[in-house]
């Protein structure tokens, strides 16, 4: 870890001890403090009006029951999250997260990195995350609707179009989402659209918002490589994950020249040295929900399913993990760095362990934070929101062009902001301080609330 400027350690010594083992969320306010210490230094007003403490601080946290009926006729009882972090923005904005790993300290880290990551867009977002214990792993249609109405009849309450704007995240698609609106219209009996995004093309959602994450991500590197004269050419990458993240980076690379070489799910990786076969992963993935395992059965000879062993083995030029938090750690780091892999990527929200990320640096690998990264989905989220608010509805390619520009954005950002501030070519720093700043002069603007 690196140090912290002596005006921050008695705010992370406050975050430590009143959110005892929650260690993600730890993580997350770390590495944002880490990039503070000049914008403190050139600018008192954000510790005098103790902008950081608040920010540190959910403006409300919400945990709830939720019981259900399995097909079987057991009772379910799980847990259910809402964390609404910071609407100094805009409204509360961020997904839904179902997977058994899911608890407090988890969706108190994706909230707070939501915070600048909505900042960053540029878009009228404020921050929040939620989602539940809950896995939908082997769960029938029936299962995942009546858990997902159980859900929403308890959020629905603190949810609005002005108020906080779910959406999906690992575990809830446009299935869950689907359900989840049917919920939310039927209890509030309004067609409210712009309270949930990700929705049905057919029923208010919007092109692009589906594939935004992942495309997202991959126009952020595209600009990495244009800053440096390079382009996806010819590229080997390697993407961590095969769900929605994983296979829209791997579409966009595919569309750009690059060849996607390895992806993964949590039963092992697959190499194929020809490229993945995006048809075939789609169809496994999105339309048997089946495992990647089969994706090396059908293929033939060529391609390895590895069970037991780690994706960043796989020599590549550009690794964008786009599976979950800390799968990058520093022995994976190390075997990227020995392989001559020279852009890492954030697809997923924190994958990159700080020691990684750390070492990675060192050996100028040039590393590019979630927050940044893969802030395309959200972006989407909100051009969903207002293309819900004007009750129109806009073409793929006006979508993308979109997408595109607010990435390019994203990316001048970081790096203009890196400059101002001492630190030139550190996405890291750059995101973090441009993100904090936007946050942080508005809530100075709104007063102590
Ligand atoms: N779950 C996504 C994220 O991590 C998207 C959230 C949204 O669209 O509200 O940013």
């Amino acid at each position: 870890m690196s140090a912290l400027d002596q005006q921050l350690i008695p705010i992370f010594e406050e975050v430590l001890g009143r959110n005892p083992g929650e260690a993600e969320f730890h993580q997350a306010v770390r590495e944002v403090l880490e990039s503070l210490g000049p914008v403190v230094t050139k600018h008192p007003q954000y510790a005098d009006s103790a902008v950081i403490r608040r920010l540190c601080e959910p403006e409300r946290q919400i945990i709830f029951r939720v019981p259900w009926v399995t097909d079987s006729g057991k009772i379910e009882v799980n847990r259910g999250f809402r964390v609404e972090f910071n609407s100094a923005l805009g409204p509360f904005k961020g997904g839904l997260r179902f997977h058994p790993s899911v608890n407090l300290g988890i969706v108190k880290f994706l909230g707070f990195e939501q915070i600048f990551k909505n900042s960053l867009t540029g878009l009228p977002i404020g921050g929040g995350k939620g989602g539940s214990d809950f896995d939908p792993k082997g769960r029938s249609d029936a299962e995942v609707m009546r858990f997902c109405q159980s859900f929403m009849t308890e959020l629905y309450r603190h949810l609005g179009e002005y108020t906080d704007v779910p959406a999906g995240d690992i575990g809830v698609g446009g299935r869950e989402i689907g359900f989840m609106f049917g919920q939310y219209k039927r209890i509030t009996n309004r067609y409210e659209s712009g309270t949930l995004t990700g929705k049905g093309l057919s029923w208010g959602g919007s092109q692009v918002r589906t594939e935004a994450t992942g495309y997202g991500t991959v126009f952020f590197v595209d600009e990495m490589l244009k800053a440096a004269g390079d382009s996806f050419d010819g590229k080997r990458v390697v993407v961590s994950g095969s769900g929605n993240v994983a296979i829209y980076a791997i579409e966009k690379v595919h569309q750009l020249g690059g060849t996607v070489v390895a992806c993964s799910d949590s039963g092992g990786y697959v190499v194929d040295p020809a490229g993945i076969d995006l048809a075939l992963l789609k169809e496994i993935k999105n339309g048997q929900r089946g495992r990647i395992s089969e994706y090396a059965a059908r293929r033939g000879n060529d391609v390895a399913h590895v069970a037991d062993g780690s994706i960043w083995d796989v020599p590549c030029d550009i690794a964008l993990p786009c599976a979950t938090q800390n799968e990058l750690d520093l022995e994976g780091a190390g075997a990227l760095i020995s392989n001559g892999c020279r852009i890492v990527a954030e697809g997923a929200n924190m994958p990159t362990t700080p020691n990684a990320a750390r070492l990675l640096t060192e050996a100028a690998v040039r590393f590019a934070p979630a927050k940044a990264v893969n802030a395309g989905g959200v972006a989407t989220s909100a051009l969903e929101m207002q293309q819900n608010a004007s009750r129109d509805s806009w073409t793929f390619a006006h979508t993308e062009e979109r997408l595109a520009e607010i990435m390019r954005g994203i990316h001048d950002r970081c790096l203009e902001t890196a400059d101002e501030y001492g630190t030139p070519g550190s996405y890291v720093a750059g995101a973090n301080i441009a993100g904090f700043t936007r946050v942080a002069d508005a809530m100075l603007a709104l007063g102590v609330i």
